[in-house]
């Protein structure tokens, strides 16, 4: 099948090592086709270096607080604690290592070429990279995204995760996933975090009632949430709604651009749009028909599973003789704030815009994790039902165990499920979960 290619030095090169690269990459070796693929940083990209999982270290650190906190009501006497945040940052850069020459060595089992450097297209079928010159017949652009920086005066989540000693006064510009993390990661670990964001509610385009709860989250925590359109930063003073904040450091967390540029993507004819991210259609195939793209590069939805799906899908499609197009719709998807927020389908506002007619079901406990302890937090559950069909459209979670729980939710609303479906199953007793078929 294959042999039609073997003008070229592989059938497919791989310009990313990250989640969507890496996935594309070994699937494509096993499925038969020579591969070499190009990391001009460490193996495993964003998620696996800067992205989900160290901060998802950092968050289960984060949220040790909240444990203490909480175990005086159950009994416990707990003596001085104290945190020390470069002993936790070395424990997290020994995991990723581990995980980062994993990535490596699964790519080289599957019998993929692996190139450390930065790579660029130099003709339509040749790639640039360490030097060297290699042809390939497909090439499938992997190159993720990167931070958006206001200017040097800021940090970004990439050296969030490299300070040396968490600072004592933090400010966090942004209201979207990140700023919502980190600043729930640096107030759990004792820094005093101002977040500024250009709305009232953060986590724009989330549903209206898990915006409330999670504005309302971080200020339980004691972040300091300043709703103002215009910030500027003066060295350690923050000026904000007429006010002056002092912090000993600023972190920006405004959103991501893709990774498209001087990678000659556009002498050989790919097309961007205007945000710079490359134009694809449901394959992933660029305006030049050889050359795919998967991944934040591409400016679709920017999660390690979906870059993972793109990649997996291109592979199958081009080496597993099964085309495969990838829909992007019922993606469940998580905020890891304390307590998290996580949600699959449609919100409210957007359900209702859709044309539905829905009933909404809404219930809003504390936990019985908190009973003893007293910790005056609240879960709240909310179902987005349409009228007509009686399928569930929409599931949304505040709460510790939420996205644990809409990761097996989403399999039952993927295959259809009514609340009729909901209704009919047994609730196991006692948990959070079981709101969800106990909602009337
Ligand atoms: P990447 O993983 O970014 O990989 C691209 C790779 O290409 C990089 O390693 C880069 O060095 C390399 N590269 C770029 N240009 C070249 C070149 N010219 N030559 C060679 N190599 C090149 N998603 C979730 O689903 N859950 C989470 O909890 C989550 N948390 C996140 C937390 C943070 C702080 C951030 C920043 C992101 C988070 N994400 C999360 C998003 C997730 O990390 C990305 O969506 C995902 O990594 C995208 O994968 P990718 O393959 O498109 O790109
Ligand atoms: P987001 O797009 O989530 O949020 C960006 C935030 O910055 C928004 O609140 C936005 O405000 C604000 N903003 C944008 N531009 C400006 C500006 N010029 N001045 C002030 N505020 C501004 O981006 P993040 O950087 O938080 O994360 C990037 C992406 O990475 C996420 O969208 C997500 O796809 C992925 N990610 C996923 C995670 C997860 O799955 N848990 C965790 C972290 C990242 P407004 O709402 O008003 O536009």
């Amino acid at each position: 099948m294959l042999a039609f290619m073997t003008r070229f030095d592989v059938d497919l090169f791989v310009i990313g090592g990250g989640s969507g690269g890496v996935r594309a990459g070994r699937v494509a070796a096993e499925h038969g086709a020579r591969v070499a693929i190009a990391e001009e940083d460490r193996w495993g990209g964003t998620c696996v270096i800067r992205g989900c999982v160290p901060k998802k270290l950092l968050v289960y650190a984060s949220e040790v607080a909240r444990t203490l906190e909480d175990a005086r009501g159950n009994g416990w006497t707990i003596g001085e604690t104290s945190h020390d945040w470069a002993a936790l940052i070395a424990a997290k850069d020994r995991e990723i290592t581990r995980l980062s020459t994993a990535y490596r060595t699964r790519l080289e089992k599957a019998g993929c070429e692996v190139i450390d450097g930065r790579a660029r297209l130099v003709d339509p079928h040749t790639i640039e990279v360490s030097g060297r010159r290699i042809t390939a017949a497909h090439v499938l652009i992997a190159t993720g995204g990167r931070a958006r920086r206001p200017s040097e005066a800021w940090i970004t989540s990439d050296e969030a995760f490299h300070l040396p000693a968490l600072p004592k006064r933090i400010g966090v510009l942004g209201g979207g996933y990140i700023a919502v993390e980190f600043a729930h990661i640096f107030a759990g670990l004792g820094a005093a975090v101002t977040l500024v964001h250009r709305d009232k509610l953060v986590l724009r385009g989330f549903d209206p009632d898990v915006r409330e709860a999670v504005t309302k989250g971080l200020t339980a925590a004691g972040v300091d949430v300043v709703h103002c359109t215009e910030l500027s930063l003066h060295g350690r003073e923050m000026r904000a709604a007429g006010r002056s904040i002092e912090v000993d450091l600023a972190m920006a967390a405004i959103g991501r651009d893709p990774s498209t540029r001087e990678l000659g993507l556009e002498e050989v004819g790919v097309v961007l749009d205007a945000r710079g991210a490359i134009t694809v259609d449901e394959y992933s195939k660029t305006s030049v028909p050889h050359i795919h793209a998967v991944g934040d590069c591409t400016g679709r939805v920017a999660l390690t599973p979906i870059a993972i799906r793109e990649g997996h899908a291109v592979a199958d499609t081009l080496f597993g003789g099964r085309p495969t197009p990838v829909h992007h719709h019922l993606i469940p998807t998580a905020v890891f704030a304390q307590p998290a927020a996580s949600c699959i389908g449609m919100t409210e506002p957007a359900a209702v815009a859709a044309g539905h007619d829905v009933r909404i079901y809404r219930a809003r406990f504390r936990p019985m994790r908190y009973a003893l302890s007293g910790r005056d937090e609240q879960v709240l559950i909310k179902l987005v039902v349409d009228r007509a069909s009686d399928k569930v459209l929409g599931l949304h979670i505040v709460g510790a165990d939420g996205p644990e729980i809409v990761q097996a939710a989403a399999i039952a609303i993927t295959m259809g499920a009514t609340k009729a479906d909901l209704d009919r199953t047994f609730a196991l007793h006692p948990t959070t979960a079981e709101e969800l078929v106990l909602l009337r």
